[in-house]
């Protein structure tokens, strides 16, 4: 079977490898970017998710719970940095406290193995400078190189008899009987093509069905502070807030890097481009096409004082130091500088409801990957298997 994808992220490649490893398949990958992971899969925490607060039963749970499996498996067998090193969740009061209680809750339905509450000396033993009402281990999370895990990938595609093409943008697709054929080089033809295109899912999904969705892709760039070399001793794994179960976004979070670093973040700040990773990237049709939909408008409708909040976190140092001082008081601005940042790509239905599962649609022999926020990169090769255990034919 010939196979195209359409996007080298850690999705795209996780499929290809997957693919590839079949005698009888071909497949191509096509990345419009010069590298593989260039946008969201090159530009996240870094952190493995074991499936903790997702809601049971969904995708995002059982997908976590089995791809994080699969990716410290991957990282083993071929020799990739990673460390199962564990978080812990901070609950900063009573009524967050009790918000703690039910994702452990959660974490226990979806399997998670030796979740437990810290007394103060095993928090202090762990993490000397966090404070924290309660606090509950989660022993199964851990750090990753994902750029590491998508060179493999692509040499593996490759090993295997496939091609990774970069700097190839698909701009067309064209259909004759069943098979596809993509941009001008109809020398190839392909039975099935998979879009897995983060932050253009949905314009790839209008472009080459045709069809209408009933969502949008919104971009949500997360900004990084990272902490400078005298403030490291302040972080010694996963520091996370409890997070709002209302939204997607797990909250700003201290991270030690797999190189050592140690980074505080995301904020989750509506951008004003989707590939933009300055707060001063404007693309004024991309904003146009957002405020133009009613989804997006009902979502600022009712969430208006979390987007503004975020918002300050990003043009005001001690606003987004503010939040950081809830789990490391002695955080202070000299500390930190600023670090990287990624852009998620977040579907929001025609309803203003943040889209809180993976969602696959399908249009003949097209398949596409419509939202895959995180945890996507940790479930990358579980994503992988469902896609082609339940698409492919
Ligand atoms: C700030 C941030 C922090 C995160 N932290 C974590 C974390 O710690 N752990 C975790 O598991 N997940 C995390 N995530 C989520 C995770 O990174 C994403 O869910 C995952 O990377 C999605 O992968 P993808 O392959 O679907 O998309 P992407 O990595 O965005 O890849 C899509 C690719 O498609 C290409 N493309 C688009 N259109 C075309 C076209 N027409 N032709 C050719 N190529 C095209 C793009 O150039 C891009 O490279 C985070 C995300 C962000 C932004």
């Amino acid at each position: 079977m010939n196979i195209a994808i359409v996007g080298g992220g850690i999705v795209g490649l996780a499929l290809g490898y997957k693919l590839s490893k079949v005698k009888e398949n071909k497949v191509h990958v096509y990345e419009k970017e010069k590298e593989v992971g260039f946008h969201q899969s090159g530009r996240n925490s870094g952190v493995l998710h074991c499936g903790l607060a997702y809601k049971p039963g969904s995708l995002k749970a059982k997908l976590a719970v089995s791809g994080i499996k699969q990716m410290v498996k991957y990282c083993n067998d071929y020799k990739i940095n990673h460390d199962v090193c564990g978080k812990i969740v901070v609950a900063s009061n009573e009524d967050e406290a009790k918000l703690l209680e039910n994702t452990a809750q959660r974490g226990n339905l979806n399997g998670l193995k030796g979740l437990k509450y810290l007394n103060n000396k095993e928090l202090k033993d762990r993490e000397p400078f966090v404070s924290s009402h309660k606090t509950l281990l989660v022993p199964e999370e851990g750090i990753v190189d994902y750029k590491g895990v998508m060179i493999s990938m692509k040499e593996n595609i490759i090993n295997s008899g496939g091609n990774v093409f970069l700097d190839t943008k698909i701009e067309k697709v064209e259909e004759k009987k069943n098979y596809i054929y993509i941009n001008k080089n109809s020398s190839v033809s392909y039975n099935t093509i998979i879009y897995t295109t983060g932050l253009q899912s949905d314009i790839n999904f209008k472009k080459f069905t045709n069809n209408k969705l009933k969502a949008k892709i919104v971009p949500f760039r997360g900004e990084y502070y990272t902490l400078e070399e005298h403030a490291k001793k302040l972080v010694n794994h996963l520091v996370y807030p409890v997070g709002n179960p209302k939204f997607p976004f797990l909250g700003v979070h201290f991270t030690r890097m797999i190189n050592g670093d140690r980074e505080v973040g995301p904020n989750a700040v509506l951008a004003f481009k989707r590939e933009g990773y300055k707060n001063t990237d404007i693309s004024i049709n991309e904003m146009l096409d957002y405020l133009s939909y009613l989804g997006f408008l009902k979502f600022i409708g009712k969430n208006f004082l979390f987007s503004l909040n975020e918002f300050s976190t990003s043009i005001l140092k001690s606003s987004f130091l503010k939040k950081t001082q809830k789990l490391i008081p002695d955080i202070s601005s000299s500390d930190i500088k600023s670090g990287p940042a990624g852009v998620r790509a977040q579907g929001i239905d025609h309803k203003g409801n943040l889209m809180m599962d993976f969602d696959i649609k399908t249009h003949k022999n097209q398949i596409h990957v419509i939202n895959a926020p995180s945890p996507a990169a940790t479930s990358a090769l579980s994503i992988a298997d469902y896609i082609i255990k339940n698409y492919i034919k």
